[in-house]
């Protein structure tokens, strides 16, 4: 890794800390912060990877236009990657994303498209079809970290050698989610060749399809929706191999938000909504076990981006998923 000094230096290399007032059974259970990366998430190592690994291959030059769909994070990292190295940004987003999110990008100077988060592959406003028309219709370089080599290949040159130096080379499951599939993929890659008894546990929304895939090796239903933002999915992406999953987990969004509630709680650390679904089927797989093993897991972006959707209370009631609020307080100002 390069070491002059600048923010970009800062991607990866990220704290793992173990969680030692949750219940993990017999378990232990760690969590990787990469909410502490610059941009606040997991994405800025994709950010990187993937427009330098466009740069090795000459299909980018500092003054020419990028086009990704996402959910925001990489959009996140993919601008501000962009911003230091003279790219123009454009980014097409699910209308469901925090708004801190947008407005974030919309500061790092990316140029937002906002389409529904309600229709699916193949809708003409589907947010991955209108990036990639947009990309071809203007000679833009499309980054598609769905498909973009570079996204897993990130996870496995440096997401994966990070945890297994970490946890000292004592390790025996990982709990990741999937949007793109990079960090599964890219983590399986690295641990099928240093470690193959690592095991893969998949942490999927209610409502995504992963987990009945991972289950009967087939799709079974068409994609419901879900709040949790970043991770689930309706299709299955070219970048996602769930081929060394061993166990996974469907998990509701109360039972995400209330487990990154816990988290923030009972631990001191603000994650994001995916944090909540990952924390809480590590921890469904930890209770599960009955010899003790040790476990990692992410904080996969910080939860300053949800501060007024799942720790705003009155969010959470017109959610349906808490009793209204007793007292007023300022956030009833926000909502
Ligand atoms: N958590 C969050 C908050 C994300 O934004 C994403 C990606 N969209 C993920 C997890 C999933 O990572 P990956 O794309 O590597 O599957």
């Amino acid at each position: 890794m390069r070491r002059d000094g600048r923010v970009l230096d800062t991607i990866g290399n990220t704290p793992l800390v173990e969680l030692k007032n949750l219940d993990s059974g017999p378990c232990r259970l760690f969590v990787k912060l990469e909410n502490q990366n610059p941009t606040g998430s997991i994405k800025d190592r994709i950010g990187l990877s993937m427009i330098e690994a466009a740069e090795r291959e000459g299909r980018i030059q500092p003054g020419g236009r990028l086009v990704e769909a996402t959910a925001g994070n990489t959009g996140l990292g993919l601008a501000l990657v962009a911003a230091q190295k003279g790219y123009r940004l454009t980014l097409v987003i699910p209308d469901k994303m925090a708004q801190e999110k947008v407005l974030h990008l919309k500061a790092l100077g990316a140029e937002i498209h906002i389409t529904r988060s309600d229709v699916g592959k193949g809708h003409p406003e589907y947010y991955q079809d209108i990036a990639e028309r947009l990309a071809r219709e203007t000679g833009a370089f499309y980054v598609n970290q769905f498909a973009n080599p570079a996204n897993p290949y990130a996870h496995e040159a440096t997401t994966g050698p990070e945890i297994w130096a970490q946890s000292q080379q004592m390790l025996d499951a990982v709990v990741v989610g999937v949007g793109s599939g990079g960090t599964l993929t890219g983590l399986s890659r690295y641990f099928a060749r240093v470690a193959p008894h690592v095991e893969m546990v998949l942490a999927d929304p209610k409502g995504s399809i992963l987990v009945d895939v991972v289950k009967t090796g087939t799709i079974q239903k068409e994609a419901g929706s879900w709040l949790v933002e970043g991770i689930g999915e309706d299709f299955i992406p070219p970048n996602c191999d769930l081929a060394r999953v061993k166990a996974a987990y469907e998990i509701p969004d109360a039972e995400s938000f209330f487990t990154a509630r816990e988290l923030l709680a009972k631990e001191g650390i603000l994650g994001g909504s995916s944090t909540g679904t990952l924390l809480a089927a590590a921890l469904r797989y930890c209770r599960e076990q009955t010899a003790p093993k040790r476990v990692v897991s992410f904080v996969c972006d910080s939860g300053n981006k949800y501060l007024s959707k799942m720790y705003n209370d009155f969010w959470m009631f017109e959610q349906g998923l808490l009793e209204r609020p007793s007292h007023g307080n300022l956030l009833d100002l926000i909502v």
